[in-house]
């Protein structure tokens, strides 16, 4: 058995070679035809023929569109999962290339399109290695990464992390240029609690407002205060984000509305912040309603934790990633991103890492996540499969392959 890292590095990027024009069709696969959050019916299937087709161990149908697989080495060991989430967001596809989005209403504008192409590739390339696996790998395809419930709350529920040692993934990051990786110990993206708040008035005819609780004009009122709390309650240098995305309330111009329905996100750093800033917004609702007349309800669905990446993987990947290309590929991320991921589900079971994949095309503008001509350098995917295969190994044999 050869243990000697550089042999194991070009067995496996002459694997991903010989597998780079499937990985791109498959992710464009996935482009072509995305599907939302806990709907990744036709998703799972072509997970679960691709999984079987290359001779993996499958279960499907976890917390209805999850799927994983498994491959076991002969010798026990520990065990190493790869995370690629699945769904895909309620945008057109504004891209003109062979392999936009044929889905009206639908696109992978979040790159889970490549984070799957990629964790098919690790599992391919990995059952063909001529090395035994010194372990085991669980590859996790989760449902529902955009939306609550979270499909990472979910699956945890149900059991995935069980006898998983250490989890990984990629998230593809299109401000940072092909080839290299972004990493960063510790705190990565910001606490994220959605508030979903009714604020109910009284009815009556828009010549009449004296009779009537006019909800929309409560709503204004509780809208500016709102956006005050953070101004107010969030400390100096913790960063703090308060947007209120949804808002919907009356039913014609000459009727005064009775109820107005707001939803929206905060975004923390740390737990003091948030419970500052959501009971400065509950004595402001409650203080403005009821001065007026009106009423409020105030709903949080489960928030999405933090994610803190262990700082002993993010030093694995960052020497392995040095000593088998160059300190060059690695980005230290210094600032925490605002953005949530549930990720964090999983690292509430094992220590784990979420690494930033670059995928900026080296001219041309920008295209960000979550737009409508959100779109990859395709290059970023065979890298993207060896580097996950050569952490999982490192992690696997652990001190028997010395860098
Ligand atoms: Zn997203
Ligand atoms: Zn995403």
């Amino acid at each position: 058995m050869t243990e000697d890292i550089k042999s194991i590095f070009q067995e496996v990027q002459g694997l991903t070679e010989s597998l780079t024009e499937e990985i791109i069709a498959t992710r464009r696969h996935f482009h072509q035809y995305p599907e939302l959050s806990w709907q990744e019916v036709k998703t799972s299937e072509m997970l679960v023929s691709q999984l079987q087709d290359a001779g993996l161990e499958c279960q499907n149908g976890i917390c209805g569109t999850g799927v994983t697989a498994h491959l076991r080495g002969d010798s026990g060991g520990r065990t190493i999962a790869v995370r690629a989430d699945m769904d895909a967001l309620p945008i057109n596809d504004a891209k003109d290339v062979p392999y936009a989005s044929r889905i009206p209403g639908a696109m992978h504008a979040c790159g889970h399109d490549c984070h799957m192409a990629v964790a098919l590739g690790v599992a391919k390339v990995l059952n063909q290695l001529s090395l035994p696996l010194p372990g085991n790998v669980k590859f996790i395809f989760q449902p529902c990464e955009e939306a609550s419930p979270s499909g990472a709350s979910e699956l945890v529920k149900a059991g995935v992390m069980e006898g998983v040692d250490a989890i990984l993934a990629f998230h593809v990051d299109p401000e940072l240029p092909v080839g290299k990786i972004g990493l960063r110990k510790g705190l990565l993206t910001a606490h994220c609690t959605e508030f979903r708040l009714k604020i109910r008035g009284k009815s009556g005819h828009a010549a009449r407002p004296h009779q009537a609780v006019d909800a929309i004009y409560l709503a204004n009122q509780v809208l500016m205060a709102i956006y005050d709390s953070v101004n107010q309650r969030s400390r100096p240098f913790v960063p703090a984000v308060l947007t209120v995305g949804k808002m919907i309330g009356g039913s014609k111009a000459n009727v005064i509305a009775d109820l107005v329905e707001l939803g929206g996100t905060i975004r923390t750093i740390d737990d003091r912040s948030l419970a500052e800033i959501t009971t400065d917004i509950e004595r402001k609702v409650a203080a403005l309603t009821s001065a007026a007349g009106g009423s409020y309800e105030i709903e949080y669905p489960v928030p999405v934790p933090s994610v803190k990446n262990d700082a002993s993987l993010i030093n694995m990947v960052a020497d392995v990633t040095a000593s088998l290309w160059s300190e060059d590929r690695i980005k230290h991320l210094d600032k925490v991103s605002m953005g949530g991921e549930d990720f964090s589900w999983y690292l509430k079971k094992a220590p784990g890492a979420l690494m930033r994949l670059g995928t900026k095309k080296p001219a041309g503008e920008v295209t960000f996540l979550h737009s409508g001509n959100f779109d990859v350098d395709e290059r970023a995917l065979p890298l993207g499969v060896v580097l996950m295969s050569m952490y999982i190994l490192k992690y696997l044999l652990a001190e028997r392959l010395p860098l």
